[in-house]
């Protein structure tokens, strides 16, 4: 989904895209699979940048890294985005590729840079979701897991049974060592 940014009236326009409209469903498909997500934008001219504010609101599947059963992360994130346009006569080296933000300060707007006023939202939102994705998801959200009874029960009954299985060993090679040493003796 590309919007041409010079098209947009100097009041601004305000753009919708969810499942239904589609626009978005192959791109986001990696991370939404079918799932119902809803991206407003309004984007208005501001100078010769372009700002973008809005909300991304969608659900992906993520897996519990505690507990191993899958659920559906619900993830919202605002927007408030400055596009520019990038500079043509900048070395390749310091060239801003497609959608990549660079945050100022963690507040305030991010800066993006776009190329012949062209503002890609599909690689835009997908990008913006998959930073939202948790290195060590938890199912119930904010790291709580909803099995958490269950996974120590598994880690309850893991123990028990190496414990039994290393009575079950006649011998201990650490025992004999113990019974070498002569604790009795301490003057
Ligand atoms: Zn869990």
């Amino acid at each position: 989904m590309k919007i041409r940014l010079n098209e947009i009236p100097q009041d601004g326009r305000a753009y919708t895209f969810d499942r239904k409209s589609g626009e978005l469903n192959s791109i986001l498909q990696d991370l939404v699979e079918t799932r119902p997500y809803d991206v407003n934008f309004f984007i208005k001219p501001i100078g010769n940048a372009y700002e973008v504010r809005g909300k991304i609101d969608a659900q992906v599947h993520e897996v519990c890294s505690r507990c191993g059963y899958d659920f559906d992360l619900p993830i919202s994130r605002q927007v408030n985005e400055i596009l520019f346009e990038e500079q043509e006569d900048h070395r390749k080296s310091h060239s801003v590729h497609g959608n990549q933000s660079v945050d100022f300060l963690g507040k305030g707007p991010s800066m993006t840079a776009v190329k012949g006023d062209i503002f890609d939202a599909g690689e835009y939102v997908h990008e913006q979701i998959a930073l939202e994705e948790p290195f060590y998801p938890m199912c119930g959200g904010n790291g709580k897991c909803l099995h958490e009874d269950e996974v120590r029960e598994i880690q309850r009954r893991l123990e028990n049974e190496m414990n039994e299985a290393e009575e079950k060993t006649p011998g201990h090679p650490a025992f004999d060592v113990l019974k070498g040493l002569n604790l009795s003796s301490k003057d």
